[in-house]
């Protein structure tokens, strides 16, 4: 089923950059992107995810933008509330710093930081019941894609979360098929393979929730401003996850750009 009647949705991870005076000059090129530019409110949702440290100070400098933009956590804790737990920031403080948008599941947080499929059902859990709207990371590693097991890994992640999502909770979901081995190479999933990816992915959705057509699927995996015309163009690729393009913000222009303009 094509997901045609969504609104794109295109969100840039920072991952653990920029240092400050970078980040400053980010936000101001990026304003004056969609100051300049022709993506009108509600034709593409866009949205920033910098380091927890700079998640206030970025809201804050883009709640005067041209055009809304959504400032995103990259993570959240497993731990729920507030509490001795050094270190870490719950769906609940998230919330209540009015940051109501979250990553969970990234590959980054799984094979870098040991995010298990029980920790990031956790996070979901906790995140969904805190109110927040999740956008979550499934994807496979290059051996997984050989080895014919793609789809049976990425639909496992998605079942992963299932048992607890609460039915009315899967409109506050977004998911990311980022595979693994497309993240930072500069490799890209061909049109054709995310598509069709994409398609599965739909497919199990909608046999798990009756929200499955309308649930923004995005890609990740090297997005750049030359790539993002043909992805945008598939029917079930409803916007993109961006890493190191989002750090240029005429790059990310475009990419959001070449998505308010396919759908
Ligand atoms: C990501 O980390 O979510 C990502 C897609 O990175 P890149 O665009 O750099 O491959």
């Amino acid at each position: 089923m094509s997901g045609s009647t969504i609104t794109p949705w295109v969100v840039g991870n920072w991952k653990m950059n920029p240092m400050q005076a970078n980040a400053q000059q980010l936000i101001q090129d990026l304003k004056q992107q969609l100051q300049q530019g022709d993506i009108l409110e509600g034709q593409c949702r866009i949205g920033v995810a910098p380091p927890s440290i700079a998640l206030s100070s970025v809201q804050a400098e883009l709640a005067n933008a041209a055009i809304d933009v959504i400032t995103v956590a990259q993570d959240v804790s497993r731990i729920a509330g507030t509490g001795a737990y050094t270190g870490e920031v719950s769906a609940d403080l998230l919330k209540d710093s009015q940051i109501t948008y979250v990553l969970i599941g990234h590959s980054e947080r799984r094979e870098i930081f040991a995010d298990t499929a029980s920790v990031v059902a956790e996070k979901v859990k906790h995140a969904l019941a805190a109110g927040l709207h999740i956008i979550y990371c499934v994807g496979e590693s290059l051996v997984q894609r050989e080895a014919g097991q793609a789809e049976q890994v990425v639909l496992q992640q998605i079942c992963d979360i299932s048992a607890v999502v609460e039915a009315e909770q899967w409109a506050n979901i977004t998911i990311a098929y980022e595979p693994i081995w497309a993240i930072g190479t500069g490799k890209t999933a061909s049109p054709e393979d995310a598509q069709a990816m994409h398609a599965k992915i739909r497919e199990g959705l909608t046999q798990i929730t009756p929200q499955g057509p309308s649930i923004a699927l995005l890609y990740g995996g090297s997005v750049k401003a030359e790539n993002a015309v043909e992805l945008a163009a598939c029917p079930d690729i409803n916007g993109a996850l961006v890493g190191g393009a989002s750090l240029n913000a005429e790059s990310f222009y475009q990419i959001a750009h070449a998505f308010a303009q396919s759908k």
